[in-house]
């Protein structure tokens, strides 16, 4: 298809995005595209290059606060497909379309008897968004099992592979993410195993699971548990629109974690590599935030991490709200909280 034909066929001017991000928040797109296949993504490149729109590319909008309009273009990732490759008697390597949505392929891995990533279920969004922020819940992180990432390096203009090593995994964050923009990722590795033992060890899922924690379970069982378990912590973002976690757990010294358990014996901290993570639900519960609420968005009163949109919050509320809340937390425990979802516009 020429460039003019494609224009024609695929490009949308000012989309409203409030159904295309979990939060529910309006925003517009001044352009928008839906790429289903390299080719698509390279005359989508293209075309914002010649007419020097910036870009932006869109998964399931579950890790984005839309702050205002994206004056640009927006790349909606749709490339599915998924396939085994290296299949053996101790497991197999999963490939998926950046596009193919995150939750529906745990299920088809552990419905399939492969072990690996059953303790992710439940996260919304694309495979291609995964590696992003590597994503993580339930003592397991997608670097875990993954192999390699293929990807658009706009740097280059070429497609890459890059190896677990390459991408620079850390807790919620990567290579990706500390690059915003440069890679594309179109396709994702995932070596999965039979026989590689179930990380059963969170309190909630111990709980859940019971006596049967004790026993070989098949990794589809851990979905169906993980899932529960979120079913009861989690406000589903259909019901009650909101990002899921929008603080990452702070990381701080251990003399720092040592000074906040002599003025807070209860403070809730996990040794990490040296440093202790703290809970940041609980810094932001003693603050008194939990089940706030103002005319438009709060706080989940469940939940405290997870900010909500009520009724008809904009990007700008949320932001606010996040703000109003890093800094009381600040305030009392001296504590710098950073905002794990990306955002845009504004
Ligand atoms: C209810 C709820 C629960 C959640 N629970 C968890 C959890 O337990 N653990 C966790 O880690 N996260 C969790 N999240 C956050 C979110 O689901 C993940 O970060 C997810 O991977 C985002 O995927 P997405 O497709 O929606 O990405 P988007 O929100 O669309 O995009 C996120 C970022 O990735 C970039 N991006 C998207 N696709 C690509 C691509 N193909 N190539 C390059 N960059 C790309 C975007 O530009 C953006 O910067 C939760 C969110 C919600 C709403």
């Amino acid at each position: 298809m020429s460039q003019k034909d494609w224009l024609q066929a695929k490009l949308k001017e000012n989309v409203e995005l409030s159904r295309l991000n979990t939060l529910r928040v309006s925003a517009s797109a001044q352009f928008y595209v839906d790429v289903t296949s390299l080719d698509d993504l390279c005359d989508a490149l293209a075309w914002a290059q010649l007419n020097e729109h910036s870009t932006l590319v869109l998964g399931g909008g579950s890790n984005l606060v839309f702050a205002g309009k994206f004056s640009g273009l927006v790349m909606r990732m749709q490339i599915a497909g998924r396939c085994w490759e290296q299949v053996d008697e101790t497991g197999a390597t999963l490939v998926l379309g950046a596009g193919e949505n995150w939750h529906d392929s745990v299920l088809y891995a552990a419905g399939a008897g492969y072990r690996g990533i059953e303790n992710l279920a439940l996260i919304p969004g694309t495979a291609g968004a995964a590696p992003v922020q590597n994503i993580g819940a339930y003592g397991v992180e997608l670097c875990d099992t993954l192999v390699s990432v293929t990807a658009l390096d706009r740097e280059s203009n070429e497609v890459v592979c890059l190896e677990n090593a390459d991408c620079d995994f850390a807790y919620r964050n990567s290579l990706f993410k500390r690059w915003p923009g440069r890679y594309i990722i179109t396709a994702i590795r995932l070596r999965l195993s039979r026989q590689k033992p179930l990380q059963l060890g969170y309190q909630d899922l111990k709980e859940y699971l019971g006596d049967a924690a004790a026993r070989d379970l098949a990794a589809l069982t851990v979905a169906e548990a993980v899932m529960a378990v979120r079913h009861r912590k989690l406000p589903d973002p259909a019901i009650l629109p909101n990002v899921g976690s929008f603080f990452k757990n702070p990381v701080v010294t251990r003399e720092k974690f040592q000074g906040l358990q002599a003025e807070y014996p209860d403070v809730v901290g996990y040794p990490h590599s040296g440093t202790v993570k703290l809970a940041a639900a609980w810094l932001i519960d003693q603050s008194g935030w939990k089940g706030y609420r103002n005319a438009r968005v709060g706080v989940h009163n469940r939940q405290a991490l997870v900010l909500i949109n009520h009724s008809c919050g904009t990007g700008q509320d949320v932001l606010e709200l996040a703000s109003d809340i890093r800094q009381s937390v600040q305030k009392r425990f001296g504590v710098e909280l950073e905002v794990e979802p990306g955002i845009v516009g504004g």
